[in-house]
């Protein structure tokens, strides 16, 4: 192959956004959904965005391009139906793009395939579904057919597919399969599956494939290691194959690396951000000597400008190592927006920080060079990326009262009284019923929100009036509520446009983008934002809409916070300091927040910490401190309020097993947690470990479905099993916000209705 670059280097990416620079592939899809357009426009945009990927790829320089990173949902899917793991309510479907979209995202009578997030990033991946019956063949040759189609643009790739051993270990057992069936149970067919896709791929010409094993950089035990052993040595042995690299990604492959290296695969990428402990000892591990390492060196997961020189130094240190040295990325750069250079309102100092997709692939390119033909060929490049981060890093990053106030704060700061005592003074101050009943604070986006805020966003409508259509939708909402009969009231949130998105453009230290999407799922797409520079909060965010939400009714009215770590999990995080020093500059002014608040007459107060066992660190031996600093900083939001002012929180899911200790240490008067779909079964662990009032969601808000008022009850009595009803709380799963309001009012009506029946028969008991 002719290269077009004079400038290519020996280099390569893990992986590349595949949603389009201006999300093409979602409105595409969503199109095609919608009946808009045809399963034809949808192929023909794909098709343009993976030509553009690859020999934009080329054009920059990389010495190899990885194929098959495209996906029309998930790769994690993609790869179940490339070896025929297709659950049997989805056989019968024979179209494959229906088939492909069915198991997404469900269809009558075949509900979607469970969704869960990828590692501790953002991105969700469908989980396989396997059984000892499941029959595993070659299936679809997406990955060959691509490769073939890079071909034809001049560009020949390197496909990447998930790897036999994550795919079983990301996969669970199908609905059918006996007790005692795990997923690595067919570890062996798969391979044979495997070594036949690479059959094909190397008849095609494909010189080398990546298979990515990411699940080894979490804690693995003895047995998984050794299936990552078994399966290399068998796809090594292979006759007519590529050449293999491994690539692991989001941390060290620690114990791995040793095994794998023993085994025949040509070559190794290593994550050496998150992962560089891997470098400890590695000049000791027998036979990377034979085995190309990719150095991933130029972090993947997070938008920040690489340190050029410390990345050649650690490539350089490798050289002495393997057999050869390549630069990239250490994970595939799906997880960072396309390009900085359409950005059009950054602060040209906080631009000097940040590299996207596309800056990393430059870097990548840089570093290859340097590494190749020695530094020197590149040193003017290596001066220039030098003195901007330098320049950046005298920058106002730092702001000392912030510092300074942080260290103020002593342990007394994140304490209040005892929890007993403080329910005792709520119960009087409060006025609250047994089983209060409320919501989780958004109500229905109406379209008429949506267009208000776009006008306003467009400047169609001035501030004022923004303000007036907002307050507007408040009054209703709060009538509304009212009308139903519910006893904690919310504002309804119609303010916000995302509960992070809002804090970061309201607080000091973020920047936010105009078109820096990032792949949630499908075709759901994030903008995060990004935290640049010490945290501040200039005047109050939230107390003029809560103030004036509050003199509507008589009944309380809950002001609305986002925590400090669901604002870290969802924002792009300076790496400059650690994430807890972050945590505490984010908990300084949401303490500032709460503080105005209870100043402004507000008695009850949430923090929504949706994230907090998202960003639960992927080892067992970084969790205790990651859960010190999680707490600390949700604690010091409120670790100064009166004991009559009830602090909530709400967390987004019903699995809590290590996270029930910290959920206990938010100290919050009230939890409110998922607890629908699972009956209430969460209560068994959060019942005692969380002792204070909890608030278990009765019914499931993903689901149009109005419920009954008799299973809600059902619900309620079902959770009085395990907690009094001193401490119960009736409230749905989680926010109304993507509901429609015919159904959210039917089933709110219900819910109140419940609650007042079992209301009766608690006091029933207890007097009679
Ligand atoms: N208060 C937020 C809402 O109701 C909480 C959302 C969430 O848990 N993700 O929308
Ligand atoms: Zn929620």
């Amino acid at each position: 192959m002719t290269t077009v670059n004079a400038q290519t280097a020996p280099g390569t990416v893990l992986g590349y956004p595949r949603i389009g620079p201006f999300r093409e592939l979602k409105r595409a899809t969503e199109a095609f959904w919608a009946g808009r357009s045809d399963a034809t426009a949808l192929r023909e945009t794909a098709a343009r965005l993976r030509r553009d990927t690859w020999t934009g790829l080329r054009d920059a320089g990389l010495g190899q391009v990885p194929g098959n990173t495209f996906s029309f949902y998930d790769h994690v899917l993609d790869t179940a139906l490339a070896v025929g793991a297709v659950p049997k309510r989805f056989a019968g479907i024979t179209d494959p793009l229906e088939r492909l979209f069915a198991m997404a995202r469900g269809r009558e009578g075949a509900p979607a395939c469970e969704m869960t997030k990828w590692f501790d990033t953002n991105y969700h991946y469908l989980v396989p579904e396997l059984g000892p019956d499941t029959r595993l063949a070659p299936t679809d040759r997406k990955a060959l057919e691509e490769f073939k189609e890079a071909l034809r643009v001049g560009v020949t790739t390197r496909p990447v597919l998930v790897g036999p051993v994550t795919f079983l270990l990301l996969s669970k057992p199908a609905e059918d399969a006996p007790e005692g069936f795990t997923p690595l149970d067919l570890l062996g067919p798969l391979v044979e599956v495997y070594r036949d896709l690479l059959a094909e791929l190397a008849e095609a010409g494909v010189d080398w494939v990546q298979l990515d094993e990411p699940a080894f950089a979490a804690d693995r035990t003895p047995e998984e290691i050794a299936a990552l052993r078994k399966a290399y040595d068998r796809l090594a042995s292979a006759q007519s194959r590529p050449k293999i690299l491994v690539a692991n990604y989001f941390g060290e492959l620690g114990p791995a690396l040793p095994v794998l290296a023993r085994t025949g695969v040509e070559g190794i990428a290593l994550d050496l951000v998150a992962g560089r402990s891997d470098l400890d000892g590695i000049e000791g591990v027998e036979g990377l000597d034979r085995k190309l390492l990719l150095a991933g060196v130029v972090d993947g997961r997070n938008v920040w400008r690489t340190d050029l020189d410390a990345a050649l130094e650690t490539a350089q240190r490798l050289q002495g190592v393997a057999g050869r040295v390549e630069v990239s990325t250490s994970c595939s750069l799906l997880h960072v927006p396309y390009d900085l250079s359409v950005e059009t309102n950054l602060p040209a100092d906080v631009v000097d920080m940040l590299a996207f997709a596309r800056q990393k692939v430059d870097e990548v390119v840089l570093l290859g060079r340097a590494l190749a033909e020695g530094r020197d060929a590149v040193a003017e490049e290596l001066d220039a990326a030098r003195a901007t981060r330098e320049r950046v890093a005298a920058a106002s990053r730092r702001k000392e009262e912030v510092r300074s106030r942080l260290a103020e704060l002593g342990p007394d700061h994140y304490h209040r009284s005892a929890g007993d005592i403080r329910a005792k003074v709520q119960r009087e101050a409060l006025g609250l019923p047994e089983v209060p009943t409320t919501t989780i604070g958004s109500f229905p986006q109406t379209g008429a929100i949506r267009k208000d805020r776009a006008a306003h966003r467009k400047g169609e409508i001035t501030e004022a009036e923004y303000d007036e259509r907002m307050r507007q939708e408040i009054v209703r909402v709060l009538k509304l509520q009212e009308d139903i009969g519910l006893d904690v009231l919310v504002h309804g949130e119609p303010e916000r446009n995302d509960m992070v998105q809002y804090f970061a453009e309201n607080l000091d230290g973020f920047a936010t983008t105009e078109l820096g999407w990032v792949q949630s799922y499908g075709s759901r797409c994030v903008r995060p934002p990004i935290l640049h520079s010490d945290v501040t909060r200039p005047s109050p965010i939230t107390v003029d809409w809560a103030t004036f939400a509050q003199s509507q009714s008589g009944k309380h009215v809950k002001g609305m916070l986002t925590g400090p770590v669901t604002i870290l999990a969802w924002s792009f995080v300076r790496d400059d300091q650690p994430l807890a020093d972050t945590a505490r500059q984010v908990g300084l002014a949401l303490r500032g927040e709460v503080e105005d608040l209870e100043a402004a007459g507000i008695t009850i107060i949430q923090i929504d910490e949706p994230a907090l066992r998202e960003l639960l660190p992927l080892h067992e031996r970084d969790r205790a401190a990651y859960i010190d600093w999680a707490v600390d900083s949700f604690r010091m939001c409120a670790g100064d309020v009166a004991d009559s002012t009830q602090i909530h929180t709400h967390l987004c899911y019903s699995e809590f097993g290590e996270v029930v200790g910290a959920i206990d240490g938010l100290d919050a008067d009230v939890t409110t947690v998922e607890a629908a779909r699972s009956r209430m079964e969460v209560l068994g662990e959060l019942g005692p470990g969380v002792p204070r009032g909890l608030g278990p969601g009765i019914y499931d808000v993903h689901s149009p479905e109005v419920p009954g008022e008799g299973e809600l009850e059902d619900q309620l009595r079902a959770a009085l099993a395990f907690i009094g009803p001193d401490r119960l709380w009736a409230n749905p799963d989680c926010g109304l916000k993507t509901r429609g309001e015919p159904e959210t009012v039917a089933a709110l009506e219900n819910l109140v209705a419940a609650a007042r029946t079992v209301r009766d028969e608690v006091s029933a008991t207890t007097t009679g």
